[in-house]
């Protein structure tokens, strides 16, 4: 029987964990917290997300609880476009994005995995051991997992990449992102003729926007509503929720609508903040091969990335629907190793290419100071749009491999 332990049970892990127990591994899925949990808030999945959640056999799953991003196009602060939204005849045929609930998302991640895999919460794992002949092992202080592979989806603070890789630091991206899902319930009444969402990119300032649908609205469940993430230039604050509420009504004051009616329907208990961080530089290499298999870095412990492109999670999907497929027909020793070399060769140039992309988003989105912002608004009216649509269209353009 070939063994797998998976470390993490965000999404990443979620989705490897299944996919390699569907596929005949032995899996044993570690979570350092009490048990297995999501944030309130929301994802958007981009194509190459959807697409690599139906390699993984999760597409119906998705298919219930996703809302497809109407084309809302991009706006200034001031309502000039910097990309249009597209027609209606440029639209048909293309693929959606969607956009998902991350409780909803977790759930069906979750009953992706089946009866087959053994889930231990409450284990943090702190070690790892990596000796040429014998099995790789992970160590909590209490017990030692061993198995043929080791995933570690422990997340951008990773203890297992700080020992595989050493060389990738996490790093402040110089921004924060405060997000929220406010309840359907308590939605503010929007323009019927206009969909609900879309972007608004100012000096410094961000603000995106979805609609997740009425679902839940009956059931006393908050799953449905409006999705918002706002991003600014600089540190998180340290104070109160409902202090930060105040500052996004002050920062994002008179921009279009519906930025304004959103900030006002949030409560400060729907409110998210977190610091923006990513890893830099990036892992020299995904996988380690050592003994009958070796150890793989996926998702944020791989990559962690700044959210401007949305496609931290489409990435850990990436990922996981690689590595089941590389993984599908190979048996613990040569064949293992050869298959995490190869889940090294598929991963590492497609994550630095949309890394780099969503670091130039960055770069846009960090300039301020009255200099600065002159000239990046003259590069916002001529670079954004071609940045934005050419970044889009590359991080969305991936295939799972055959
Ligand atoms: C503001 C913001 C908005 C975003 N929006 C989007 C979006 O719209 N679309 C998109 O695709 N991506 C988005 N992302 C990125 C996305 O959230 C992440 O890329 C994704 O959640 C990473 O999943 P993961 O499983 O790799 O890591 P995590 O979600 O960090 O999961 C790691 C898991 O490992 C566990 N763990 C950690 N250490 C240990 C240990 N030592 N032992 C055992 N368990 C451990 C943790 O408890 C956790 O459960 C966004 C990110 C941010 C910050």
């Amino acid at each position: 029987m070939r063994t797998a332990v998976v470390v993490g049970a965000g999404i990443g892990g979620l989705a490897t964990a299944g996919a390699l127990a569907r596929s005949g591994w032995q899996v044993t899925l570690l979570e350092r917290g009490d048990r297995l949990r999501a944030d309130r808030t929301a994802l958007m999945l981009w194509p190459n997300g959807v697409r690599a959640l139906h390699a993984l056999g999760l597409g119906a799953g998705l298919a219930a609880i996703a809302t497809p991003l109407p084309d809302a196009g991009v706006r200034r602060p001031d309502g000039h476009w910097l990309v249009q939204p597209r027609k209606a005849a440029e639209r048909a045929g293309a693929e959606r994005a969607v956009v998902v609930h991350r409780e909803d998302l977790h759930d069906a991640l979750v009953a992706g995995l089946g009866d087959r895999v053994d889930i231990r919460t409450g284990v943090a794992v702190r070690t790892l051991r990596s000796a040429a002949g014998e099995r790789p092992a992970v160590d909590d202080g209490r017990q030692t997992f061993e198995a043929d592979l080791v995933v570690a989806a422990d997340g951008i603070d990773s203890t297992l990449r700080r020992r595989l890789a050493p060389e990738a630091s996490v790093v402040s991206s110089g921004c924060a992102a405060w997000r929220a899902v406010i309840p359907w319930y308590r939605a503010p009444d929007l323009p019927a003729d206009r969909p609900v969402g879309g972007e608004v990119l100012g000096a410094g300032y961000r603000f995106v926007a979805a609609s997740l649908g009425e679902r839940g609205s009956s059931g006393g469940s908050t799953r449905g509503g409006i999705y918002w993430i706002a991003t600014a230039a600089g540190a998180p604050r340290p104070e109160s929720p409902a202090t930060q509420l105040t500052l996004l009504r002050r920062w994002f004051d008179g921009w279009p609508a519906p930025v304004g009616q959103l900030l006002a329907a949030t409560d400060p208990d729907d409110l998210v903040q977190q610091e923006v961080r990513e890893l830099r530089p990036l892992p020299k290499a995904y996988a380690f091969p050592v003994g009958t298999g070796g150890f793989v870095l996926l998702g944020d412990a791989a990559h962690g990335m700044p959210h401007h492109l949305g496609q931290g999670a489409c990435l850990a999907f990436e990922d996981a629907a690689t590595l089941a497929s590389v993984l599908r027909a190979a048996l613990p020793g040569p064949g293992a190793r050869a298959a995490l070399a190869t889940y090294q060769r598929l991963r590492h140039t497609r994550t630095v290419t949309v890394v780099r992309q969503t670091r130039r988003m960055s770069a846009v989105l960090r300039t301020r100071g009255r200099l600065a912002l002159r000239a990046r608004d003259a590069a916002l009216g001529t670079i954004s749009p071609r940045l934005i649509g050419r970044a889009a269209a590359a991080a969305s353009g991936w295939q799972p491999p055959e």
